[in-house]
């Protein structure tokens, strides 16, 4: 197969509708950015990769980083971490409060919101503050993508810090509901942090190659989590990975994959590659437009849809 006349064709097809959709604005660090980039990577098992676009650029992940923190809080707790978040889909909004009311304080799946909020908890309750928290998140993610230059950014963070007050309200909710251990400020500082990662389609192909190995990295050998956890996560991906439009990825890109409000989508194709897009205007869920169009494209074009 020729990967890059693939991923040439998928960028010419995907060039005008790279004006549809709308940048995140509720960061609003995050409506800065230049709104028509597009980068797609590819990274092979035998370290070999592929590239169209701005594949370089870094972006704020967003809630990609919630897959590095929930292998993270598994790796450490292993089962007992669903006492306090579940494995189900929400069929809600990334950021929505009803449902966890009436389900009294306990998130749906590590990728909502409130889910990824209180797996932040449980690292908070194992590495204490919050700048130690984030340095074993951050080096966590240095170490699976084999890469030491991973930072944050810090406008995005005070952004969001400044404007987190949905973030805030779940915290609380879950304070109130005792399924928050550390100091609610404490937590969303953490989270936040770790949400404004930034990192480059490039990068994230390379970093999620383990979740397509069985928990390995294939090029380094090192194991991560057990082949367990990682077919677990790449089931929540699959059923939770896009909120309430995970079936609507499942139905047209069928992979599990992650997406993020900062327009960056991560994508695992089982025994073969992982794959990361990149186009910061979202469609009405939340996920990058562009971005889900082209791995529709993909998988189209390569069979390689895991259905
Ligand atoms: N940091 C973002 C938030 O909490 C993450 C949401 C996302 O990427 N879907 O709203």
């Amino acid at each position: 197969m020729n990967y890059q006349d693939i991923l040439n064709e998928i960028y010419q097809t995907i060039e005008p509708i790279l004006k549809e959709g709308k940048v995140a604005d509720y960061i609003p660090a995050l409506a800065q950015v230049n709104p028509n980039q597009f980068a797609m990577s590819i990274t092979l098992f035998d370290g070999s990769s592929y590239h169209i676009g701005c594949s370089d650029e870094n972006f704020s992940i967003q809630s990609i980083s919630k897959v590095f923190t929930f292998t993270k809080a598994l790796s450490i707790y292993s089962k007992e971490l669903y006492a306090r978040v579940g494995k189900e889909p929400s069929g809600n909004p990334f950021n929505s409060l009803v449902q966890l009311e009436y389900e009294l304080g306990i998130p749906r799946n590590p990728f909502i919101n409130a889910g990824a909020i209180v797996i932040t908890d449980t690292l908070l309750n194992k590495y204490k503050t919050v700048d130690e928290t984030y340095n074993e998140i951050s080096n966590f993610i240095k170490e699976i993508s084999d890469n030491v230059d991973i930072s944050f950014d810090k406008n995005v963070w005070f952004s969001e810090y400044k404007h987190g007050h949905r973030n805030m309200a779940l915290a609380n909710l879950m304070k109130s509901f005792n399924n928050l251990d550390n100091d609610v400020e404490e937590v969303v500082k953490t989270y936040f942090k770790h949400c404004s990662i930034t990192m480059s389609t490039k990068e994230l192909s390379r970093a999620m190659l383990f979740l397509a190995n069985n928990g390995i990295d294939p090029i380094t050998n090192k194991r991560f989590i057990t082949s367990s956890q990682a077919k677990r996560i790449n089931a929540v991906m699959l059923t939770c990975g896009h909120y309430d439009a995970s079936g609507d990825f499942a139905y047209h890109v069928g992979l599990p994959g992650k997406s993020g409000v900062g327009g960056g989508i991560v994508a695992i194709v089982p025994k073969v590659m992982s794959l990361a897009v990149f186009s910061p205007r979202l469609n009405n869920w939340g996920n990058s437009l562009a971005g889900t169009k082209a791995l529709e494209m993909f998988t189209t074009k390569t069979n390689l849809s895991i259905f």
